[in-house]
């Protein structure tokens, strides 16, 4: 069969590569953020999946957490982002998305990891989990050390995106008061 360019350019939309990478992003760090960049040079979109738990009080709402990586990647067409509550799998199902992405840092993220892949695979063995790793710099690098550490007065300028900086200063001005 010959496709003409025309056709090529009309069959591209429907072959667009996508990948959800998922997590709490409470809120989001420059980890997150190299894990997504390097996504996008495998997939056409990243679909961050920020996750609404119940179970979790995390320091910024969804909808802030959701707005501080909109506004990290603000005018890239290849990175969506939208919360989810409920089974990942079911998120993925919903959007048409068999891989996930989830970075790795060090060993101590792979039990929790390896476990996490398995049971998906079993719930839904059509979905894929690809482990990525970060720059070395950030791999040591959580939303919780990055909390702690401004809390306490450190400096955290060179691990979360400035925007971010701000809302964390605004979040425990406003706690304080
Ligand atoms: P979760 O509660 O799902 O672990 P996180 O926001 O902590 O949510 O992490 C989301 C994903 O990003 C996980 O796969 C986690 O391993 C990964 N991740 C978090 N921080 C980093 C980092 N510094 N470098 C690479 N991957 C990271």
């Amino acid at each position: 069969m010959i496709i003409d360019n025309q056709e090529c350019q009309e069959l591209k939309p429907l072959m667009e590569r996508k990948a959800i990478y998922p997590g709490s992003f409470d809120p989001i760090t420059n980890g997150h953020v190299d894990i997504i960049q390097r996504g996008k040079k495998i997939f056409d979109k990243i679909i961050v999946g920020v996750l609404d738990n119940p179970k979790k009080t995390p320091l910024f709402s969804t909808q802030e957490r959701v707005e501080l990586i909109r506004k990290t990647f603000e005018g890239d067409p290849s990175v969506d982002v939208m919360s989810f509550d409920g089974l990942l799998v079911d998120f993925a199902r919903r959007n048409k998305v068999n891989v996930v992405i989830r970075g790795l840092r060090a060993i101590s993220d792979f039990e929790y990891e390896f476990q996490m892949a398995l049971m998906n695979r079993k719930l839904a063995s059509d979905i894929e989990t690809l482990f990525m790793m970060p720059s070395l710099k950030y791999s040591f690098l959580s939303s919780n050390l990055v909390k702690e550490v401004f809390q306490l007065g450190g400096c955290i300028k060179d691990l979360v995106p400035p925007l971010v900086e701000e809302a964390l200063k605004k979040k425990f001005m406003n706690s304080k008061k």
